[in-house]
Parts: C-alpha cells; sequence; structure tokens
C-alpha cells in the first residue's frame, strides 16, 4: 500500500503540474509525533518502511519538532518529519475531475439493481429507469456491498472531526498536520480495536483547524457526540495546547469503509463480465483516488494498465455472488 500511496501522490504532482489539479493540490510537510515509548516504537517502525520505499523522511527531537511547531505541548516525546507529503480537498478534486471530463451526474438516483445477461452485465436499474451500458463500475462506498456481493467484506468505520476558527488570517497556521503515532498504528492495523481516537491536527489553508478524528467501526450513523469531540479536543490541547485560543465552529462525521483484509478492492469483478469494482479505500480515499480513477479507466477502456493494482484486484475473494434486478 506503500508503493501505491507514493504511486498516488506522484501522479497528484504530475496532474497539478499538467494543469487538471492546479492549486488543488498542495506540497507540504507531515509531521508525525509520539507521546508515549510505544508511539516512538510505531514511528521508528513506520519511519524505517518509508526508508525501504526511497521516501525521504527526517527523524526530530522535542526540542527540534518544537522549533518547526512553536506551541507544540511537553507531552510529546520526539517525532518525525515527511517533507515531501502533500494536501487536497476532497470535493474540490471531484469537482475538477468532473469539470475535466465533462459528466454530469445524476444526482438523488441511486442504482437498485445490476442488470445482467447470463454473465455479463448490461446496465443498472434506479427506481425510474434502466439504464443500458457496455460496462460498469461500482464505486459505491457501502452501497457496493448490496450491488456486488460484498456483503460482510465492506467494514464501515465513522469519523468524528471538529473544525475552528481562523488561527491564522494569512493561510495554513502551521507548515503542516500534527500526526499521532495512534493515527498511523490504527491504519495499520485495521482491527486494533472497536473505537480508537487517532489524532490529527490539520491546518487548512484557510487558517483553520480540522481536528480528527475517530474510528468507530460499525457505525454507519453520521452524528457527532459529546463524549467523542470532548475527548479529542482534550488530546488536540495536550498536543498542541495553542489551540486553547480557537473556537469551536462545527463538528461533523463522515463513514470510511474499510475492508475484511485491511485493503482497498479494486478492479474486474472475479464473476461477471464488463463489470468493475472501486471500493473500500477506508481513510485513503482521497489519497488514491486518482490513481484509482487511473487504473480503472485503463481496464474499463482495454488500455495498457499504467498503475499495477493486482494487490487490490476483487479476485481475491473466492466468489461474489451478486443479485440482479
Ligand atoms: C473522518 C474521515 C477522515 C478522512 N480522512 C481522509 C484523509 O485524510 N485522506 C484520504 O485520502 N481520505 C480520507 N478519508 C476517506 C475518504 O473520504 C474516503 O475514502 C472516500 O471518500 C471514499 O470515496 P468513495 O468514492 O469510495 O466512497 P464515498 O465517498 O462513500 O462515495 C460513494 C458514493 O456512492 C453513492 N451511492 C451509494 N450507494 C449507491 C447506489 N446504490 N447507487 C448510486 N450511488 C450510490 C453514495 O451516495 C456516495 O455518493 C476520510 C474519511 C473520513 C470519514
Amino acid at each position: 500500500m506503500m508503493r501505491i500511496a507514493r504511486q498516488a501522490r506522484a501522479l497528484y504532482v504530475d496532474l497539478s503540474q499538467q494543469g487538471v489539479l492546479r492549486d488543488i493540490y498542495h506540497p507540504r510537510p507531515t509531521y508525525m509525533f509520539a507521546r508515549t515509548d510505544e508511539e516512538v516504537a510505531v514511528i521508528a517502525r513506520h519511519g524505517s518502511d518509508l526508508l525501504d520505499q526511497g521516501e525521504s523522511i527526517i527523524p526530530m527531537t522535542h526540542a527540534e519538532l518544537m522549533k518547526r511547531v512553536p506551541g507544540l505541548g511537553q507531552h510529546v516525546l520526539a517525532g518525525m518529519k515527511v517533507p515531501l507529503d502533500g494536501h487536497a480537498v476532497g470535493y474540490r478534486v471531484v469537482e475538477r475531475f468532473l469539470a475535466a471530463s465533462g459528466v454530469v451526474p445524476q444526482r438523488h438516483t441511486a442504482v437498485e439493481h445490476l442488470m445482467l445477461s447470463g454473465d455479463r452485465v448490461i446496465g443498472v436499474k434506479t427506481a425510474r429507469q434502466r439504464i443500458e451500458a457496455d460496462r460498469v463500475v461500482v464505486a459505491a462506498g457501502l452501497g457496493s456491498a448490496g450491488l456486488v456481493g460484498l456483503e460482510g467484506r465492506l467494514i464501515p468505520r465513522k469519523g468524528q472531526l471538529i473544525v475552528t476558527d481562523r488561527a491564522s488570517l494569512s493561510g495554513a497556521a502551521l507548515p503542516g498536520p500534527l500526526m499521532s503515532a495512534g493515527y498511523l498504528a490504527a491504519k495499520r492495523d485495521l482491527v486494533l480495536k472497536q473505537s480508537s481516537i487517532s489524532l490529527v491536527i490539520d491546518p487548512l489553508t484557510t487558517g483553520q483547524f480540522l481536528i480528527g478524528s475517530s474510528r468507530e467501526t460499525g457505525f454507519t450513523d453520521r452524528q457527532t457526540d459529546v463524549q467523542t469531540v470532548s475527548t479529542l479536543l482534550r488530546e488536540a490541547l495536550l498536543v498542541y495546547p495553542a489551540l486553547a485560543c480557537q473556537r469551536v465552529i462545527r463538528t461533523f462525521a463522515g463513514i470510511r469503509i474499510g475492508t475484511c483484509d485491511g485493503l482497498p478492492i479494486v478492479g474486474r469483478h472475479p464473476d461477471v463480465t464488463d463489470l468493475f469494482i472501486a471500493t473500500g479505500m477506508e481513510g485513503d480515499g482521497i489519497s488514491l483516488a486518482p490513481i484509482i480513477g487511473c487504473a480503472i479507466a485503463d481496464m474499463v477502456l482495454d488500455r495498457p494498465a499504467r498503475f499495477d493494482l493486482q494487490l487490490l484486484d476483487p479476485g481475491r475473494f473466492k466468489s461474489l455472488p451478486i443479485s440482479a434486478g
């Protein structure tokens, strides 16, 4: 996944230089931090894996982190800077791709069934109409489960987030996000705990902070609750006490879709011809969106593959029985 993530980031840079994502993708470093000896070990392991993949990293002591991120709390023991990371806002990426492709989505139009002829997909059926198609890509998040036989294999994980008012009137208030080692641990081990907090303090270009987030396995509602929001705020204040000056202006929640083996599911349906799946990106769907989009486009259009996503092939599941309408 690290190889694919690095290719995905390089594609963001390319698309930004080509103009499709100009002013949408912004290079910036990530600062990972550890508050306990276990977390120091998690960061060391992650750093060594990044180095193995050819990524640059800069290990930092507490004093070095303080120089880069003034206002950091005494609870942070050490950290690591990943200098060549970047940031893009998900919905702006989607808007840009839609504009570039000329595609006009039919909103509020759920697909109820796939239409099959033998073992071939021939279109989709909504409440109002049947839409014929040579090929169908199902990229419907949790809605993919019933359509392509992934019930029990997709795992929803709710995440609650907090938005503050502006700490800066001239762009981001910090050079990059502060990412806890707990966040890495939660991502690397999908079944770590039923629910956990994986803290990231993200300085937005508006000068606000986005503080997240929880990982609540099995939850599909989008409610925020006082308990989780207050835990997130308490942890964030310990790491970055300067936040105490900010006001909370909004809280919200979203659903990540993980998978039973921790890998996204991207590629041809193993049993149904001309049917493709792209889902299960958990907390990485914005980072991976362009690379997965390119890979699926290559498959659908029978072009030579630009990216090797074999690891994510749906064929790794023995059978994905689907019910057609
Ligand atoms: C708190 C939180 C923090 C995150 N942070 C990051 C991050 O830092 N970096 C990152 O890369 N990613 C992050 N993500 C993950 C990212 O948002 C997701 O991976 C990504 O949105 C998944 O995109 P998707 O298109 O696969 O699914 P979705 O965004 O879920 O889109 C699926 C779409 O399909 C539609 N649909 C469902 N059923 C049907 C149907 N039957 N017919 C038609 N349409 C249907 C839905 O309405 C929806 O519009 C985060 C997510 C959360 C919740």
